[in-house]
């Protein structure tokens, strides 16, 4: 399946939850979310139906995938690689998708938005442990670091960044040596430290079916 092309926020409207998947805006009060937080098209105000177990399932992970900009089979993989890890599914799927270099470099602060961290580790300006990377679903480990090519420390954009990352702030299991355009992984992440409101149990019982 290819990659949704069409209006981003209109991703968060249809999941009715603000996913931050454009940077800047969402902290503004441009965000169309704030403005009409009811979900797209005719129907988006209707009263609302009884929803089946299946289509709250459903629902969930189109969230999470939406919210780590995923495709479907790299979710399904990544829910797969979850299942054959030792301990709990649900909060492994969740450590995996938080540990993905993308996601990484937007929680270091060097993108505004995953979309952005997908841009700047396609376009050559990660390296990870001194060597190139630039392959968005590359999974971090602990003790890695994460920096920014010294040539591209002068990429407005990753600058720019950097600044904002203050607002947001920089999870426990991640160390920003922001003057240095690096970053280490400290620890895996704690399922405590994910933040925003993810049920993981209806993703497990989705693919469990
Ligand atoms: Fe979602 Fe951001 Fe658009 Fe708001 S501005 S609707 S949070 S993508």
């Amino acid at each position: 399946m290819a990659r949704y092309s069409g209006p981003v926020c209109r991703q968060c409207r249809r999941e009715k939850l603000k996913l931050y998947l454009k940077g800047d805006r969402c902290y503004s009060d441009k965000c169309a979310y704030e403005r009409r937080a009811f979900p797209p098209g005719q129907h988006g105000q209707a009263r609302m139906r009884k929803i089946s177990d299946y289509a709250i399932q459903l629902r969930e992970k189109q969230k999470v995938r939406r919210m780590y900009g995923m495709l479907e089979g790299q979710f399904k993989r990544a829910f797969q690689q979850a299942e054959r890890e030792k301990g709990v599914t649900g909060e492994n799927l969740l450590s995996l998708l938080e540990r993905r270099l993308d996601n990484t470099i937007f929680r270091l602060g060097f993108a505004n938005s995953r979309n952005q961290a997908r841009q700047v580790v396609r376009h050559n300006h990660i390296l990870v442990n001194g060597k190139k990377v630039n392959i968005p679903s590359y999974t971090v480990s602990v003790n890695d670091e994460i920096s920014i090519k010294e040539k591209s420390k002068k990429v407005e954009s990753i600058a720019d960044s950097l600044e904002a990352v203050v607002r947001r702030g920089v999870p426990n299991w991640l160390e920003l040596d922001k003057d240095n355009f690096k970053g280490s992984v400290k620890s895996l992440p704690d399922r405590q430290e994910i933040t925003m409101p993810i049920q993981e149990q209806l993703i497990v019982e989705l693919y469990s079916k």
